[in-house]
């Protein structure tokens, strides 16, 4: 497995820790599913944009390449804005700041995950677990962190997930089919792909930070 970097221009430099994980997905549009290079390019945009700045550590494509790193993990990136979880017995909020963000380029409402995402997620959580002494507990979804959210979704399978992650057993529900068939049996299934990504601000502003952005875009076009 390879990482490739390419830096985004949003994140805030330093973290308070690396004491969780974050799994996103990276959604879709009008019922086809965000396209890799256009979620680099929204993370990354040629043109700089003074609203809905998101970004995330990594981003990982449905089909085999290398792993996307756009945040240093020391770094914070701008993935689960509002957000709240208890770390170590303490209610932490705005998670930006504790945490690495994962993305998977799909939508864990319509679609299921393919065989390389998890074997490059387990890959890189492994990693980062040992790095930074993260317990498979801290190893969450967005929805669980902010529950207004859709991401990974119903199809991820978090037991495929966290029993690599440690061999033991993890309970919790069968993941749904979806109508869509791996024809060639590859472990991919290919659907429809649009590069008009969107996807919603990851960053907790103030209103001091906002007036900031404001000014700053009028200058930055
Ligand atoms: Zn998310």
């Amino acid at each position: 497995m390879r990482i490739e970097w390419i830096e985004s221009q949003f994140f805030d430099p330093g973290k308070i820790e690396n004491a969780m994980i974050i799994i996103h997905h990276t959604g879709s549009t009008n019922g086809m599913i965000n396209s890799f290079e256009g979620t680099i390019n929204w993370f990354k945009p040629a043109v700089w944009r003074s609203t809905n700045q998101a970004s995330a550590h990594y981003i990982i494509a449905r089909e085999e390449r290398p792993i996307v790193q756009m945040v240093r993990d020391e770094d914070t990136a701008w993935h689960a804005g509002r957000s709240s979880w208890v770390i170590r017995g303490q209610l932490r909020e705005s998670l930006n700041r504790w945490s690495i963000g994962i993305e998977l380029q799909g939508d864990g409402q319509i679609v299921r995950y393919t065989d390389f995402q998890y074997e490059a997620l387990i890959w890189l959580v492994k990693q980062k677990m040992r790095q930074f002494n993260i317990p498979v507990d801290l190893i969450r979804g967005h929805q669980e962190v902010s529950p207004w959210k859709p991401d990974p979704g119903p199809l991820f399978d978090w037991n495929r997930f966290k029993r690599a992650l440690t061999s033991v057993t993890v309970p919790g529900g069968e993941v749904p089919s979806d109508e869509y068939v791996d024809e060639d049996g590859d472990g991919i299934v290919y659907i429809d792909e649009t590069d008009d990504v969107y996807i919603p601000g990851g960053r907790e502003r103030g209103l001091l930070g906002r007036l900031f952005d404001f000014l700053a875009s009028l200058f930055k076009k």
